[in-house]
């Protein structure tokens, strides 16, 4: 029988009560095995990580207003520093090439999200978990919902 592994309560290790996350990073919702370690040693349970190929992406993970709100303050900003650069001013290069930097990064980000590749890794990875038999039962001990499929 797989013992049961216990939920971290207050932030901290439920065995030896040191802090693991701070309340900031609390409503973090993260990718990955929900069993995490220690540095007692013991393994607890973070349920602010998602198994993927269980428990799927949160929706607000693929929100894109984030990235929306960043070309909105950009666009602008690098229209000046165009027009600035135009009137002669290469001393703007730089910031330029950040703008168009972030602009691209802000792009890249929605366009992974909205066609799925964003998570592909991270599925990938999660999928690889959950073939090992002892990690699914631990889960399972742990209360997780397991296909048939998988056990
Ligand atoms: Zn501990």
């Amino acid at each position: 029988m797989t013992e049961a592994l216990r939920l971290v309560i207050d932030r901290k290790c439920p065995y030896c009560r040191r802090q693991v996350y701070s309340e900031r990073e609390a409503k973090e919702i993260l990718y990955g095995s929900p069993i995490r370690s220690c540095q007692c040693g013991k393994d607890y349970l973070d349920i602010r990580y998602h198994e993927i190929a269980l428990t799927g992406i949160e929706p607000e993970s693929l929100e894109i207003r984030q990235n929306v709100l960043i070309l909105f303050f950009i666009i602008p900003i690098m229209l000046a520093t165009v027009l600035a650069f135009i009137q002669n001013l290469p001393k703007l290069t730089a910031f330029l090439l950040l703008e168009i930097l972030m602009l691209i990064t802000a792009v890249r980000d929605m366009i992974q999200k909205k066609n799925g590749t964003k998570f592909k890794h991270l599925r990938a990875e999660s999928e690889n978990r959950l073939r090992n038999p002892e990690y699914v039962q631990r889960l399972q001990a742990a209360g997780y919902a397991i296909p048939g499929r998988m056990k």
